[in-house]
């Protein structure tokens, strides 16, 4: 299973390192910040929502590999999707990533984020890979103040 190991190490990397809709959104109508103050994660979440649907989304901020890539992978993975269809994806992610679910399971469910199902190894960068979430979750919500993860 090792090779394995790597292979996602490897789309982890190349996430970190060439973020996928890594901008401002302009015609965004919804946007949140979210702050890890654990690990010093910085996000800003823009959406474009029309008619329950997420059009567009695309973030900035500075952070570690684990963030940027969680981002990264988000942002391409939600295009499309109903606001529940997020909440589900939500959901199944976080479990992922704390190791509370049926590993084989939620990885189907979750196609190319399943490759942060090595971070439930590490519980202190749950919070670096679930940030993006959260801060998208505030940006669906209308929420206006900062998400911190403390
Ligand atoms: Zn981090």
């Amino acid at each position: 299973m090792s090779y394995l190991n790597d292979l996602y190490q490897e789309v982890i990397l190349d996430h970190n390192r060439k973020p996928r809709n890594f901008r401002e959104l302009e015609d965004a109508n919804r946007k949140a910040d979210g702050y890890n103050p654990l690990c010093g994660d910085k996000v800003t979440v823009y959406i474009r929502l029309e008619d329950d649907v997420v059009k567009d989304v695309s973030f900035k901020g500075s952070g570690c590999a684990i963030s940027t890539a969680s981002a990264s992978l988000m942002t391409e993975t939600l295009k499309g999707k109903t606001r529940s269809e997020i909440a589900a994806l939500f959901k199944a992610f976080r479990s992922l990533v704390t190791g509370k679910s049926d590993a084989t399971v939620k990885q189907a469910e979750l196609g190319k984020l399943a490759v942060f199902h090595g971070v439930s190894e590490f519980p202190v960068r749950v919070k670096c890979a679930t940030l993006a979430w959260h801060t998208l979750q505030a940006a669906l919500e209308n929420q206006q103040e900062t998400v911190s993860t403390e």
